[in-house]
């Protein structure tokens, strides 16, 4: 098996009304956590990249990485860059290797994110690789991105098909209420998501793959897990599971999981490190690290995603 695009991961996961999970990657121990668990439950999976990650662990290194995942795994996996921001960097990813790529234009106007998505497209698709666009703008900071509560937006959906047709995107993040990072929603706060806006979407682009960025759930066993271990976040609120099953059922074929895993791989080597505060091999921390990212991960893929069984 070699690295695949997400064309047909999204027509079946369009069809049978589940969502394909597209987790973050930062270094070798969240490869494999999160490819072993989808190699125990046979789903295919899409490995993402953040321009912070590229630059953190290097291009060569992650592609070499997943391309191992790859060999050890024989699971159809998709390489793609979370947030480009221009058409230099995803055309950088595209020359490396990347299967897909997502130019985030949505900081720019309606007209001027449809010229540069369309830019990409033209240069995506004449190598075969796939590009995932943004219309609306999603609150909260992830990396680069930084948005804050009052320039967010929600996805006009009079606009997509009109974007679409225009760029010839191949799927589409729309901002329905989910946010980057931790803190999604204030203490007292209710998570809503609107799901008004995604069923419209939906109705003007039949059977088109929509996107969801932003959508951790914040699992508080994790979050307990760094402040019972001398960690100190404050109360945090993220998208509650049964909103992000909703989600597959409809057009949604994505979702982004990141948040999570930072929190299951911190919560884990604060409990390491509270238990045994004289241990100083890494081996030994990242260990349960990588296991807490497994057992997250199989959770997402059986319980939220639905996508056990379709690699
Ligand atoms: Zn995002």
């Amino acid at each position: 098996m070699a690295l695949v695009t997400s064309t047909e991961m999204f027509k079946k996961a369009y069809e049978g009304g589940y969502a394909i999970g597209a987790f973050n990657v930062n270094n070798m121990e969240i490869v494999q956590g999160i490819t072993e668990a989808a190699k125990e439950v046979n789903a295919p999976l899409i490995l993402q990249v953040s321009a912070g990650a590229r630059k953190y662990a290097n291009h060569t290194y992650l592609m070499k990485l997943v391309e191992a995942a790859i060999i050890e795994t024989n699971l159809p996996i998709c390489l793609h860059l979370d947030h480009g921001d221009t058409f230099e960097l995803c055309k950088s990813c595209i020359d490396g290797g990347f299967t897909s790529v997502m130019i985030d234009g949505s900081h720019h106007s309606f007209e001027d994110n449809i010229a540069l998505t369309k830019q990409v497209v033209e240069y995506a698709h004449a190598r075969g690789v796939v590009v995932e666009a943004e219309l609306g703008r999603l609150a909260g900071i992830e990396d680069a991105v930084n948005v804050s509560d009052a320039d967010a937006a929600f996805t006009k959906p009079d606009e997509v098909e009109e974007f679409v047709t225009k760029t010839g995107v191949d799927s589409l993040a729309i901002a329905i209420g989910t946010s980057h990072g931790a803190y999604k929603f204030k203490p007292g706060q209710k998570p809503q998501l609107r799901f008004d806006i995604l069923a419209e979407v939906e109705k003007r682009l039949p059977k088109f793959p929509i996107v969801l960025h932003g959508a951790s759930s914040v699992i508080p066993e994790f979050v307990e897990m760094i402040n019972n271990n001398g960690g100190k976040m404050p109360d945090a609120i993220g998208i509650p599971e049964e909103m992000l099953r909703k989600a597959a059922s409809m057009a949604v074929c994505k979702i982004n999981i990141d948040s999570d895993l930072r929190l299951a791989m911190t919560g884990s080597i604060r409990k390491y490190f509270a238990e045994n505060p004289s241990h100083f091999d890494p081996r030994q921390y990242l260990k349960p690290a990588r296991e807490a990212i497994k057992g997250l991960v199989k959770n997402k893929i059986v319980n939220v995603l639905g996508s056990d069984g379709k690699a």
